[in-house]
């Protein structure tokens, strides 16, 4: 490895600065790349502007790089192939080919066994009709490419004018998913390095507000149903043989743990690592991609939480400094429904975890209990 190695990010939001953030203490360097000029990124780093399929402005971009990583996994597989086949790469694009695509991540945890929801491929108005009927009209159409923060994703209820949607939304490819009656949600994060070690993250509880999250808590209480979590996210690593950070959401129900879908990269329910573990999900990203050790993935301080700001960034933070609440500030503009920063809390126990929530909730004028 070179002393100074120089890692390229396919994307330059905020996962792609915070990787940053945590990469540049151990002496890697950045460059971003993003379609945006005002990608938020580039406040931390060298931004490159230009269209995903932009062939000349991506041979320059891999020659600056020794080693390149995703911010988001809707980026074209085709760019991330040009990529790879100029530089070192991780995950494996392969890896994007099925995240990107609703369908074929569910059959491929079909294919390994892994318990998901019942759900129906919809190419048309008729396909539409019979899922509908087949799931009681209570589920969600969800785009099956592109999606994320809950877009893309239409609520079915007995209300809904199917014949009205369809035309609405113009056809497409979607999948309908039976509306889950879940009692949690919950995310591992793990950490795979390309010698197929694992190291897992302690489990993290998510809520979620029209399709956003909202908070994450860790490490979340592991129940009977849950303790298969860890199991289901390491064959799904494997099966793919993964480099680096993945994440799998999954809903807890009575029967048993359902998987809901992957992430091929730093997550936002893995952001209270940055404080709360002794290695964050960012610094074990790189770690793993540029073959270094592993940072252990424990508690720093026994438990955290996480509180997104959506929409715009609080005027509390900067103005106050609470010992254990962390601001992380992503320098974007503020947009509804956007996720433009967020809270680390960090405690000793669950007592104080919960009496520093409360707190950083009144102080942001939300309602988090
Ligand atoms: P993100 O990028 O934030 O993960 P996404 O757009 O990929 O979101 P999903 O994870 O599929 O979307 O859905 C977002 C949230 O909507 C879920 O975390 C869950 O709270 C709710 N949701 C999605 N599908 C279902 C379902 N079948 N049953 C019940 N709730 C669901
Ligand atoms: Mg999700």
């Amino acid at each position: 490895m070179n002393n100074f190695p120089t890692i390229g990010i396919l994307g330059g939001g905020q996962l792609a600065q915070m990787l940053a953030l945590d990469g540049y203490p151990l002496g890697f360097r950045f460059v971003f790349f993003d379609p945006t000029a005002d990608a938020c990124a580039g406040l931390v780093g060298e931004l490159m502007v230009a269209d995903y399929d932009n062939e000349i402005a991506l041979e320059e971009f891999a020659k600056k790089c020794d080693y390149v990583t995703y911010d988001f996994e809707n980026i074209p597989v085709s760019t991330a192939e040009f990529v790879a086949k100029r530089s070192q790469i991780f995950p494996h694009p392969k890896v994007l080919e099925i995240a990107q695509d609703r369908l074929t991540e569910k059959l491929l945890f079909q294919g390994l066994d892994i318990p998901v929801g019942e759900f129906y491929a919809v190419e048309s108005y008729s396909e539409l009709v019979f899922a509908a009927k087949s799931i009681e009209n209570d589920g969600f159409l969800k785009t099956r490419r592109l999606g994320y923060d809950g877009k893309g994703q239409y609520r079915i209820t007995q209300q809904t004018d199917l014949k009205e949607l369809w035309k609405r939304i113009d056809g497409g490819s979607f999948i309908l998913e039976k509306g889950i009656d879940f009692q949690r949600e919950i995310s591992v994060i793990v950490t795979r390095n390309s010698q197929g070690e694992c190291y897992f993250y302690p489990m993290c509880e998510n809520k979620h507000k029209n399709g956003i999250l909202t908070t994450t808590l860790v490490p979340a209480k592991v129940s009977k149903a849950s303790e298969k979590a860890y199991a289901y996210a390491k064959e799904i690593a494997n099966k793919l043989s993964y480099v680096g950070v993945l994440v799998v959401e999954m809903f807890e129900t009575q029967q048993g743990l359902l998987i809901n879908e992957i992430a091929p990269r730093v997550h936002n329910s893995g952001h209270w690592s940055i404080e709360g573990a002794v290695t964050s999900q960012f610094e074990n990203h790189l770690r793993a991609g540029l073959e270094l050790e592993i940072g252990d993935t424990s508690m720093s301080q026994g438990f955290s939480a996480m509180v997104n700001w959506i929409g715009e960034i609080p005027n509390v933070a900067l103005h106050t400094k609470e010992k254990g609440i962390h601001w992380h500030i992503y320098g974007k503009e503020d947009r509804p429904g956007r996720k433009v920063g967020h809270s680390t809390v960090v405690a000793d126990n669950a007592q104080e975890l919960h009496t520093k929530v409360v707190k950083l909730a009144k102080l942001l004028g939300s309602n988090i209990k």
